[in-house]
């Protein structure tokens, strides 16, 4: 396939934006890249998608998301509001994951799915939990991506906070899943990823943690220092801090998502440089919980790959960067805070090698020949000159997350002029609104 009349930013290291250029897509790979009358002639036979002037760019990628979420949207939680993160945790998201079932925890990834596909997002990596529907939730949502045609990276949270028996059985479905990922040889380029997933530090003992260290050593993805009571915790369990915790138990490493990293100390941030371990941020569920601001400035300036990702807010990617980059200046009183440059760097650079950790066999995030054809079409028209140096403000100030028309995932369209080719929207819309209502009523909303 032919992509013509696009103006390409290629987000190479040295990023370009190319005006009146082409892309010849081969399979889920980008074959060849020029002006678009070169290519034009180069393949006339060729089946053409006109990109009409459209910006042309890699899709977004989420370092950390919770499809399992999307349910609670306007769910009312009993009695006072919660007053503090622990409360939250306990009043909503521990009552609302016990009351998944399988058939929720596929049109909650559905609902998630379609955001994505409309909004340009093509890479997640998400952290899910449905305690009374653990087995084979993994391959449910699993299922729920393949249909969407998008490009995740899955993984169970196992904890203690639901007895002895979930908490085995979190660890069987992670170790399940991963087996069944990896035993598949004949499809290399799998859209599917595959991770270990941990709640907490502050809902695992030991042993639990060094059970899954047994079954695994390839890299974990948990919530690290969201909040105070985290690193309560760990120093009331251990006499240690939750990144030291974490260390001294084997699951830091160049394969680890620890997400927020709000209440780290800078021996911790040190820890996580020296073991490669991958920080993400994100901070409207920040702002959401009033957990506070991680110190993501320092933290990139120490040479920590601190990514972005949502948390179960919306699957747009632009919106976490316009919140980064307000965030950290009203909590600083610092205008310099969180430039367009370090937003980009979480949200491109560092969410791509994040990215590419998990899908080896597939170069992200790249507009070049030999990388994933994970495109999108935005209909921006700038009013100011727009150059590669000053692509980050135009993102933060002029990008809407509407204004996504196209979505391409590793060559498949699922998205043309606004139109989903492989989601049926309205299907999923009545089919999620019947479900998330019997599931307030158990909740007990
Ligand atoms: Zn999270």
């Amino acid at each position: 396939m032919l992509i013509t009349n696009a103006a390409l930013i290629t987000w190479e290291t040295d990023n370009r934006i190319l005006p009146d250029h082409a892309l010849y897509l081969n399979g889920d790979r980008i074959a060849d890249m020029g002006p678009t009358a070169e290519l034009r002639a180069r393949y006339p036979d060729a089946p053409t998608l006109d990109a009409r002037g459209q910006l042309v760019m890699p899709g977004n990628i989420c370092a950390h998301t919770h499809f399992y979420g999307a349910f609670a949207r306007g769910m009312a939680i009993p009695g006072d509001p919660p007053k503090d993160f622990p409360e939250i945790l306990e009043r909503l998201w521990w009552k609302l994951d016990k009351a998944l079932t399988l058939d929720d925890v596929r049109y909650s990834a559905l609902v998630c799915l379609v955001d994505a596909v409309k909004h340009g997002t093509t890479t997640l990596i998400d952290h899910h939990a449905s305690p009374n529907a653990i087995d084979g939730s993994l391959d449910v949502v699993a299922d729920a991506v393949t249909q969407a045609g998008l490009r995740t990276c899955l993984c169970y949270e196992v904890t203690d906070r639901d007895g002895l028996e979930r908490m085995r059985a979190g660890i069987a479905e992670n170790v399940r899943f991963i087996k069944s990922q990896i035993s598949k040889p004949q499809n290399p380029n799998s859209q599917i990823a595959a991770t270990f997933g941990l709640h907490a530090s502050l809902t695992l003992s030991d042993k639990t943690l060094e059970a899954c260290r047994q079954e695994h050593d390839g890299g974990f993805h948990i919530h690290v220092a969201e909040h105070e009571a985290d690193e309560y915790d760990s120093l009331k369990k251990s006499g240690t801090r939750v990144v030291d915790r974490l260390n001294k138990l084997g699951i830091l490493g160049d394969k680890t998502i620890a997400a927020h990293c709000v209440h780290i100390d800078y021996g911790e941030a040190e820890l996580l440089r020296e073991t490669g371990t991958w920080v993400t941020h994100q901070p409207r569920s920040n702002m959401n919980n009033a957990v506070g601001a991680a110190e993501v400035d320092a933290m990139l300036r120490a040479g920590i790959k601190v990514c972005l990702g949502n948390d179960g807010f919306s699957n747009a990617m632009w919106e976490e960067w316009k919140a980064a980059y307000l965030l950290h200046k009203v909590t600083s009183r610092d205008p310099r805070r969180a430039g367009g440059y370090n937003v980009a760097q979480m949200a491109i650079q560092n969410n791509v090698a994040l990215a590419n950790v998990f899908f080896p066999n597939s170069k992200l995030g790249v507009i070049e020949p030999g990388a994933a054809a994970d495109l999108i079409f935005v209909d921006y028209h700038p009013t100011t000159p727009l150059t590669a140096g000053n692509l980050p403000w135009h993102i933060i100030f002029g990008f809407e997350s509407s204004m996504v028309t196209t979505t391409i995932c590793n060559g498949k369209v699922l998205m043309k002029d606004r139109q989903l080719l492989f989601l049926d929207e309205a299907e999923i819309t009545t089919r999620s609104r019947e479900l998330a209502g019997r599931m307030w009523e158990r909740y007990g909303a």
